[in-house]
């Protein structure tokens, strides 16, 4: 009986024994795999900020680029499940991006180096929006918006707003509006100050260009016209070039 007990007392021991070797080793391999992890993230390329914003890309200029070329980020309101305001089959963010991609190519050709918040139909938070002009120092940043206004389908024209107290983003307001009222197609409404989180939470002058009023029907077939979208845009750019090259 002595001996059986003392051989059981054994067993259990090495049983106790073997348990406590296979619990290290779990923890020891887990503890393995999680610092590869985050060796892994600490060492991800800054550059990889740009898989965040899937829309998001450098255009290359095709010719050599300029010296001192402005780089311009640009962002087409709305994405995705975000529809932004709509009337029948128009809806704001096919628009807002159609008129941002025609503003992309316009400023291109004059050498200005282009960024787009989203270049397809996703959703691109508010925030990130204006972190991504912000890493990518941008010069300006433009945002493309249509208004809505429910009370009165008379309502139209294109308002171009900028954060309080920023007087770049004023001077560049004031330059797409002047170029806008050149011209008796568009129907102009004027610069004013705008409380809204892209301009507030971005650090370069920006501006939120609410390009016309899909409540109102003529404004709406217009916008969404495409020789219409294309002085629309000549104008825009004209604008923001201007104002970049004023800057100091
Ligand atoms: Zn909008």
């Amino acid at each position: 009986m002595q001996i059986k007990r003392k051989k059981l007392r054994r067993l259990k021991r090495r049983i106790k024994a073997w348990a406590a070797r296979i619990l290290v080793l779990t923890v020891m391999i887990l503890m393995g795999v999680l610092c590869l992890r985050l060796g892994l993230w600490i060492l991800k390329d800054p550059a990889d900020l740009e898989t965040m914003f899937e829309g998001a890309r450098i255009v290359e200029n095709a010719g050599e680029e300029k010296e001192g070329s402005p780089l311009i980020v640009l962002d087409a309101g709305h994405g995705g499940r975000d529809q932004g305001t709509s009337a029948g089959s128009i809806l704001e963010k096919e628009i807002n991006l159609s008129v941002v991609k025609r503003l992309a190519g316009i400023l291109e050709d004059a050498g200005a180096a282009v960024l787009l918040t989203r270049e397809d139909d996703t959703k691109v938070g508010l925030e990130d929006r204006a972190n991504f002009a912000n890493q990518k120092e941008a010069e300006f940043f433009v945002s493309i918006h249509c208004n809505y206004c429910e009370d009165d389908a008379g309502v139209i024209g294109l308002e171009c707003y900028y954060r309080d107290g920023s007087t770049e983003g004023e001077a560049l307001a004031n330059q797409i509006v002047s170029r806008m009222e050149e011209t008796e197609e568009i129907s102009c409404r004027g610069t004013r100050i705008g409380d809204f989180r892209v301009l507030n939470k971005t650090e370069m002058p920006a501006v939120l260009v609410e390009i016309g009023y899909l409540s109102n029907q003529g404004e709406r077939m217009k916008l969404a016209d495409e020789a219409y979208q294309k002085l629309l845009t000549e104008k825009l750019a004209e604008g923001i070039l201007a104002a970049a090259s004023s800057e100091p």
